[in-house]
């Protein structure tokens, strides 16, 4: 069975909601492209974080994090 045609789509450049027969037609309102923009650079900025968190708890990165420790202590 087919997957069903959604009525609405979010575009891609600013989030709006719009309807699929529109889709082509619409033209993006700068303060919701930016507002978008914020959003979704805020969500990148949190799973980074996140990704950074989870790799320094690796073993990897806990020794990445004791070499870079110990390399700082011998230079200074
Ligand atoms: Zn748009």
């Amino acid at each position: 069975m087919l997957d069903p045609v959604p009525d609405y789509l979010n575009c891609p450049e600013c989030g709006t909601s719009v309807s699929a027969a529109a889709i082509g037609s619409h033209a993006c309102d700068d303060r919701h492209r930016r507002e978008h923009h914020d959003r979704t650079a805020t969500a990148q900025v949190a799973e980074l974080e996140a990704d950074i968190r989870s790799f320094l708890e690796s073993p990897h990165g806990r020794f990445e994090l004791f070499y870079a420790q110990r390399t700082r202590r011998r230079a200074s």
